[in-house]
């Protein structure tokens, strides 16, 4: 605290990421991270990158990147805008669309940068029950007091997707305002809203490399949406940093977008070690949501073990998962997916603690 901070600074919540212990012996299923390398493609266009990009400032529109993306994507490089991690596209998109007067609508159980980001921007924030089960329940988000929508899908941290028709629905009721789908976990088996773009000019997707790309230390987001409301995020970004994504981050992505084949093989290792995962916890008596994201939503609730509980003594095994104190989250557990070696030592812990 210092008395030179103003009053919205002394207000703030921030967020509060994973801890990053690292160290042999560390097993980290707290951050969501791939327990995979990036592709070698990737490594070798970081190495390959010259003196001079590194000299110079980057392109500030991204244009090589975007217009991969683009390809990648089959839509028009107008329709993609790139930022320094999703997070970072989230928090311009909240000042670009959402800023209006009326409540911004999100899930009560989401994810926790979104209440950040509201105080941050004093955006008034309208948060909706999840249905029993879990999901989301769309049905009653949009209306007339609606001042825009953002969920992840899938949801973090239940890991439960929306079906885009649902999505579809909610767009045509809601034409009014901007509806913002995170797709951070997207690429691990829930269904893009991308190919809406060009039928929704209400709609923005956001995607990162962090998650399905093994590039979360690089930092690195992507948004596809109608043109005008890329070119709101931009005139967004342009006036407040010029060059959110640096030479590094472009080149590694561009490679990464080459190597279909590698991305598609440790997401395929990821959702099948996901599958065994969820039966063994079941087999224990866990009760464990179903998933489409790399990482799984448990709650130990039919064994002794209170969830906190298990949180502390896997931290003591230097086994880290993600518990929140929270109403609703403290009896849950995400586990985020590792390998398979990793998800046998959880086991082997699991079992002794239980
Ligand atoms: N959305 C959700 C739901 C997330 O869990 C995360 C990761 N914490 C992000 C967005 C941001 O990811 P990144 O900034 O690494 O792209």
């Amino acid at each position: 605290m210092s008395h030179y901070w103003t009053d919205l600074v002394r207000r703030l919540t921030p967020y509060v990421p994973g801890i990053q212990r690292s160290g042999a012996g560390v097993i980290k299923l707290n951050t969501n991270e791939n327990p995979y390398p990036p592709s070698q493609q990737v490594i070798k266009a970081i190495a390959e990158v010259p003196s001079d990009s590194i000299r110079r400032y980057p392109d500030p529109q991204s244009l090589q990147l975007r217009e991969s993306l683009a390809a990648y994507h089959q839509v028009d490089i107008e329709q993609v805008f790139v930022g320094n991690g999703s997070d970072e596209i989230l928090a311009l998109s909240f000042m670009a669309f959402f800023q209006g007067k009326q409540a911004l609508q999100f899930p009560d159980i989401s994810y926790s940068f979104y209440p950040v980001y509201c105080d941050l921007l004093n955006i008034k924030p309208h948060m909706i029950a999840l249905n029993e089960d879990y999901t989301i329940a769309l049905d009653k988000f949009g209306g007339s007091d609606c001042g825009g929508v953002v969920f992840p899908n899938p949801n973090a941290p239940t890991g439960i997707g929306v079906p885009v028709e649902q999505i579809e629905l909610l767009l045509q009721k809601n034409p009014d305002v901007v509806v913002l789908i995170d797709e951070a976990y997207a690429d691990f088996g829930a269904e893009s809203a991308i190919k809406l773009i060009n039928t929704y000019p209400n709609l923005v997707v956001s995607r990162t490399f962090s998650k399905g790309r093994s590039m979360a230390g690089l930092r690195l987001g992507a948004a596809f949406a109608s043109a005008p409301l890329i070119d709101g995020l931009i005139r967004t970004k342009d006036s407040f940093n010029s060059y959110p994504v640096d030479a590094i981050a472009s080149a590694a992505g561009i490679a990464s977008l080459q190597d279909e084949q590698y991305y598609r093989e440790t997401v395929a290792k990821i959702c099948n070690t996901r599958e065994i995962t969820i039966k063994k916890l079941t087999d224990l008596g866990f009760r464990v949501l179903p998933s489409q994201a790399n990482f799984i939503f448990a709650s130990p609730d039919s064994s002794n073990l209170t969830a906190v509980e298990l949180f502390k003594q896997l931290d003591e095994q230097n086994i880290l998962v993600r518990h929140w104190n929270k109403p609703g989250l403290e009896d849950w557990l995400r586990i985020t997916i590792g390998t398979d070696t990793e998800m046998e030592r959880f086991f082997a812990a699991v079992t002794n603690n239980i």
